[in-house]
């Protein structure tokens, strides 16, 4: 019997055993997926709740209910992998053995990166909401928060979800506005990056929403430090952005198990082929979803659009064939502009996002960088999808692991 193990059990590694066990003989492949957490969490719900339109319980499921049967659920810390002789250490000194390996770890916030971040402040006037905690907490203190400098803020790329951030800042305008307060907060956005996202046209778009809500954009402040007695962060070239209440998304980073392995880069992420997902470290390991390096959105549809491709790959793998799907760094995501409208962005390694319609072309229903009240229900759509559909790892209607030209403006785009 041999043996596949998905180290795990988020959004990427719940899909891969999910395509695993369809595809894999049960008496040729035991399928075994490690995770030490007991719920798996709805993570694009976080965004919403600080502003109470998700409550907690409606994000949190355990993880054990989206195992297929058939695959070995563990239940413990990974502490490391020993490449060379192809085992995982868990934390109880437990040795696993593997023939081929799926990484899934993901990646989370690390505040001590940042030095006065996590101190005594933290969750008082310093918040995150990348966490179901961070998330939680700040919604208790919006409840009662009487307004001042709201400063929204991203310490360094990648992060996870890039536009969630942004999506905080629009929240937080109509939150205020509807709360009939919004005289009374001032709100800024910092960003490491020169604008509002990192692709041209889409940066464009957003600025334009962002002057539209009034909210004040500092952009290329790379943070050095908290000031959390004279209530200010700091970044590497002296300038200063005043909070009263900062929300920020701390650096992410891969877990420490990748560096205990001895491989992953600065941030603990793993090197990996953007195009065939296989890992740069041995050639029966193979890497899905935030974990890896590559330099696509760290999001659940890019592990959505990679899983199938993924799958692929082991499978060619197995019978000892060329790896030939590829990634082409599909990414797709809605963005929250507030005051029930969103917009939506299609794109990939190569094609920025650009106006059209998705996903059917010329129909939509969804419309690509347009603020609309579809796009919107269409986010609130997701977190249904997700239960039922894309940890499950079935097929979207309409929506290709490949991103699609049809339907995109693009020649108008490159005029702009
Ligand atoms: C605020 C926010 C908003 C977002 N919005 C969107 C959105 O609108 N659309 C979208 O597509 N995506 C969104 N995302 C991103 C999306 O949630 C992630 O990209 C996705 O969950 C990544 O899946 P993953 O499996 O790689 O990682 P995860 O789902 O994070 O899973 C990693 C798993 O590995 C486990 N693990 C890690 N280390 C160990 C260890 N040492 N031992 C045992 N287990 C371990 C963890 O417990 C976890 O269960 C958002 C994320 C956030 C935080």
């Amino acid at each position: 019997m041999k043996q596949i193990l998905i180290l795990g059990a988020g959004t990427a590694g719940t899909m891969m055993s999910n395509h695993l066990r369809k595809s894999l003989p049960s008496d040729q492949w035991n399928i075994t997926i490690i995770d030490h957490q007991e719920y798996h969490f709805y993570q694009p719900g976080y965004l919403f709740l600080p502003f109470g339109i998700y409550q907690p319980e409606q994000l949190k499921r355990t993880v054990a209910e989206f195992i297929p049967k058939g695959v070995e659920l563990i239940q413990e810390k990974i502490h490391r992998i020993d490449k060379d002789s192809n085992t995982i250490v868990l934390q109880n000194k437990q040795n696993v053995k593997y023939d081929i390996l799926v990484i899934a770890t993901g990646c989370d916030i690390a505040p001590s990166e940042i030095e006065g971040m996590e101190g005594e402040q933290w969750h008082k006037s310093i918040f995150d909401f990348y966490t179901f905690n961070g998330a939680k907490n700040l919604r208790d203190k919006l409840k009662s928060w009487e307004g001042g400098k709201l400063v929204v803020h991203i310490c360094e790329m990648p992060i996870k979800c890039p536009v969630a951030p942004l999506e905080f800042a629009f929240l937080s305008d109509s939150f205020f506005t509807n709360k009939k307060m919004r005289d009374k907060v001032d709100i800024t956005y910092v960003t490491p990056m020169s604008g509002a996202f990192t692709k041209p046209v889409a940066t464009k778009e957003l600025d334009y929403l962002l002057k539209q809500k009034n909210i004040n954009v500092v952009a290329d402040f790379n943070i050095e430090c908290v000031d959390t007695e004279n209530h200010k962060i700091i970044d590497y070239g002296g300038k200063e952005v005043e909070y009263d209440l900062l929300v920020t998304v701390p650096t992410n980073m891969g877990d420490e198990l990748i560096a205990r392995s001895g491989f992953g880069d600065d941030l603990n992420y793993v090197p990996t082929d953007k195009e065939t997902l296989q890992s740069k470290v041995k050639e029966n390991i193979f890497v899905i979803g935030d974990a890896t390096d590559l330099p696509a959105s760290k999001a659940g549809s890019v592990a959505h659009f990679q899983a199938e491709i993924l799958l692929k790959n082991i499978l060619s793998f197995i019978k000892g064939k060329p790896l030939t799907e590829k990634f082409d760094g599909h990414s797709n995501c809605f963005i929250e502009t507030g005051n029930d409208k969103a917009l939506l962005i299609d794109f990939n390694y190569t094609q920025e996002p650009v106006k059209g319609t998705f996903p059917i072309p010329g129909i939509g229903p969804l419309k690509l960088l347009e603020e609309t009240r579809m796009n919107h229900l269409g986010k609130l759509a997701f977190k249904w999808i997700y239960w039922n559909i894309l940890i499950k790892g079935r097929p979207i209607p309409f929506v290709s692991n490949h991103m699609k030209i049809a339907g995109k403006d693009i020649q108008k785009a490159e005029t702009v």
